[in-house]
């Protein structure tokens, strides 16, 4: 996994250790900073944040954007870097609306506290996707903790 553009390899800076129900452990790797992987219609690149911050991006990047925005904002999801989530949502939905960048921008808005606004991007999710597990999981979720109030 190395950036498509500058073909830097993100440093691994330490691991995660993560540990089951059972006992059994595993560790996660940490690194320094995001590589994004996309799958487009043309094959999969890589992309590391630094290059995608730049916004300067090659033809065969440019026609494939959406999945980039919404790749990058799972990652930051990840990274719990929430602003930036839902920022790179807006983004990949202003040019194509896809159940995966609501998804990811609903669960950033939940755990900012805008509840308003994650109940409507689960339902926009689940117009696109009738079956969306995670708008259906966190739409039941909120309103739980609406009727708890
Ligand atoms: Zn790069």
């Amino acid at each position: 996994m190395s950036c498509a553009l500058c073909k830097r390899k993100p440093p691994k800076i330490g691991s995660e250790k993560w540990v089951g129900q059972d006992g059994t452990t595993v560790r996660i790797p940490v690194h320094e900073f995001i590589v994004a992987s996309v799958s487009s219609p043309d094959g999969e690149f890589d992309l590391c944040e630094d290059c995608y911050k730049q916004n300067r991006f090659p033809e065969h990047i440019r026609r494939v954007m959406d999945l980039v925005h919404v790749e990058f904002g799972l990652e930051f999801l990840h990274e719990q870097r929430y602003q930036e989530c839902i920022e790179a949502c807006e983004r990949a939905l202003a040019i194509r609306q896809s159940p995966a960048a609501y998804e990811a921008e609903g669960c950033a808005f939940l755990r900012v506290g805008k509840t308003a606004l994650a109940t409507e991007c689960f339902m926009n999710a689940l117009r696109l996707q009738p079956g969306s597990a995670i708008a259906t999981l966190n739409l039941k979720r909120i309103r739980h903790s609406e009727v708890g109030k």
